[in-house]
C-alpha cells in the first residue's frame, strides 16, 4: 500500500471525480463479505469483473446493523443518532407501547436523490427503504419493501404506476408473509420479485436521462433469513443434502446475471458503477430473551406470570416496580423506567448510570448454553454516535456479536429460545456488509476499513455535488 493510498470511500471518490459523470448503485440487501467475494466469488462473473477495476472490501454498518436505519444512514451520510432512527420503529420515550413504523417522512437530512435533485440533476430511484411514501426526487422514484400493499408501489410522479403495471405486471416491493412461508412459494415468489424489479429498473435507465440511479433488491435478505440453515454445514439445522443446499448460490447466480444486463444496457464509460449492501448476514444459532433474562434479575416485574410465550405488552408489566424492558430484533434495546422520562418512570435519574452499568454487566456475562463466553457487545448512544436525537435506546445489545438474536417475548421460561419473535428464522445480520466500487480503467484494490455512512458523501463528491 502507497502512503498516498487512498483509505476511505470518500478519498477513493476524489481521486476518480471527473472521470464519470453518472453513478449507478445497486443494493443486496444484507450480502456479506463470506459470501460476496470468497465461497461464491467465482460463480458471479459480472461481479468479478467490477472487482477487476475498482476499490472492494467489507463495508463496517451502522450499529445496528439494520436495514432501516442502514440504507437511510448510507445515502444521507448521517448515523442513526443524528437522523433519530433506531430501528424499524420510532420510540417514544413518553409511551410504552412500540412506536410506529419509521418511513421516509422520518429522513430529515438530505439524502443523496434530494441533494441531486436540488442541483437540477435527474435520479431514479427503486426500492431504496425507506422508500415508503416516494420522495419527491428530479426524476423516477418506486417506493420499497414498507409499501403498505407490497403487490402496489407507490411512485413520483404518480403516472409511473401505470408504467410499472404494463411493463411488470407481477411487480412487487417485497414478498407477502415472508417469514413462515413455504420455502417453494417463497423461492418462486423472491425470484420473480427481483427479475420484475431488475426490468423495472432496466426500463428507467433506457427511458430518460439520469445522472444517479439506484435500486436495492430486499430479495437477498429474505433469501438468507429463510434458507441459510440449508446452505450451511455448521448451522444448528443444517441438513445433509437437503433440497435447498444449492438455493442461496443459485440465488446470487441469478443477482450476477440481473446485475450483468444492467451493465450491458445502461453503462458506458463515464459510469461509476457501486455494488453494496447495508449489512451482513451470518448463521443464526438461537435466539436469547432478553425480557426474560430483565425478569429473572428483578428490573422487569410483571403482573402475573404470563400463559404462555408471547409479546411483552404495556399492560402485563408492573410499571412501578419495573427498572427496565426490552425489545428484540438482530439486536436487543434496553429502556431504563427513568422517572421523569417514562409515563410511570421509578429509577431515579441519579442512579441510572448505576443501574445500566449492572444490566450491561449482566447481558455481557449471559453464556452460551454450553457455558461457553459469548462475547457479547453493548453499546451506549451517547459514546456511538455523534448526536442522539429523537428517543435512543439506553443501551443496544449484541449477543455473542449478533450470532444470537434477542428475543422480546416473554413466558418461554427459558433464556435460549429456537423460535424468533416473528417466526422461523435461519440468519442473523452481521457487522460488516459489502461494496465495490467501480470505474472503467480504475486499479483493483481491497480496503478495509471502508464504512457505510461514507457511501452519499462518495457519490456526491464522484458527481462533483458534494
Ligand atoms: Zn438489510
Amino acid at each position: 500500500m502507497t502512503p498516498d493510498h487512498p483509505r476511505t470511500l470518500v478519498a477513493w471518490a476524489e481521486a476518480h471525480a471527473g472521470r464519470v459523470n453518472k453513478v449507478l448503485v445497486i443494493g443486496l440487501d444484507s450480502a456479506p463479505p463470506a459470501l460476496l467475494f470468497d465461497r461464491f466469488a467465482s460463480h458471479l462473473p459480472h461481479l468479478a469483473r467490477l472487482r477487476a477495476e475498482g476499490a472492494w472490501g467489507p463495508l463496517q454498518s451502522v450499529i445496528p446493523a439494520i436495514t432501516i436505519p442502514a440504507w437511510a444512514c448510507a445515502m444521507t451520510g448521517r448515523d442513526p443518532g443524528q437522523l433519530g432512527i433506531y430501528g424499524f420503529r420510532r420510540h417514544l420515550h413518553s409511551s410504552y407501547a412500540p412506536g410506529r413504523w419509521v418511513d421516509s417522512t422520518d429522513v430529515r437530512a438530505e439524502a443523496v436523490w434530494d441533494t441531486l435533485s436540488r442541483h437540477g440533476r435527474p435520479v431514479i430511484v427503486v426500492g431504496v427503504p425507506p422508500g415508503y411514501p416516494p420522495r419527491r426526487v428530479r426524476g423516477s422514484f418506486v417506493s420499497c419493501f414498507l409499501t403498505p400493499d407490497v403487490h402496489r408501489p407507490a411512485t413520483h410522479p404518480r403516472a409511473l404506476a401505470d408504467t410499472l403495471a404494463t411493463i411488470a405486471d407481477r411487480y412487487a416491493a417485497d414478498v407477502a408473509d415472508h417469514r413462515g412461508a413455504e420455502p417453494d412459494r417463497l423461492l418462486r415468489d423472491v425470484r420473480e420479485m427481483t427479475e420484475q424489479r431488475f426490468r423495472v429498473f432496466r426500463h428507467l435507465l433506457r427511458a430518460g436521462a439520469w445522472d444517479f440511479a439506484m435500486m436495492v433488491e430486499i430479495g437477498l435478505d429474505r433469501i438468507h433469513h429463510a434458507f441459510w440453515g440449508s446452505c450451511d454445514r455448521e448451522h444448528p439445522g443444517y441438513v445433509e443434502d437437503g433440497p435447498y443446499a444449492q438455493t442461496i448460490l443459485d440465488y446470487y447466480r441469478l443477482l450476477d446475471r440481473e446485475i450483468g444486463s444492467v451493465l450491458q444496457d445502461a453503462v458506458d464509460a463515464r459510469t461509476a458503477v457501486f455494488i453494496m449492501s447495508d449489512h451482513g448476514a451470518k448463521r443464526w444459532q438461537g435466539g436469547i430473551a432478553i425480557n426474560e433474562w430483565l425478569r429473572r434479575e428483578l428490573y422487569l416485574v410483571l403482573r402475573s406470570p404470563p400463559g404462555g410465550r408471547g409479546p411483552l405488552q404495556p399492560e402485563m408489566v408492573d410499571w412501578s416496580h419495573t427498572m427496565a424492558w426490552g425489545q428484540g430484533g438482530h439486536c436487543g434495546r434496553v429502556y431504563l423506567n427513568l422517572r421523569g422520562r417514562q409515563p410511570a418512570g421509578v429509577v431515579d435519574p441519579a442512579d441510572a448510570e448505576r443501574v445500566l452499568s449492572q444490566i450491561e454487566h449482566g447481558l455481557s456475562a449471559i453464556a452460551a448454553p454450553d457455558g461457553r463466553a459469548l462475547l457479547t457487545r453493548v453499546f451506549r448512544p451517547e459514546t456511538t454516535y455523534r448526536e442522539c436525537r429523537g428517543a435512543p435506546p439506553d443501551l443496544i445489545v449484541y449477543f455473542g456479536d449478533l450470532d444470537w438474536r434477542a428475543v422480546g417475548s416473554v413466558g418461554a421460561n427459558d433464556l435460549y429460545v429456537t423460535q424468533n419473535d416473528t417466526g422461523p428464522d435461519q440468519a442473523n445480520h452481521a457487522t460488516d456488509g459489502v461494496i465495490i466500487a467501480h470505474v472503467p480503467g480504475a486499479v483493483a484494490e481491497r480496503l478495509d476499513g471502508l464504512r457505510l455512512v461514507d457511501v452519499g458523501p462518495a457519490v456526491l463528491r464522484i458527481l462533483g455535488c458534494g
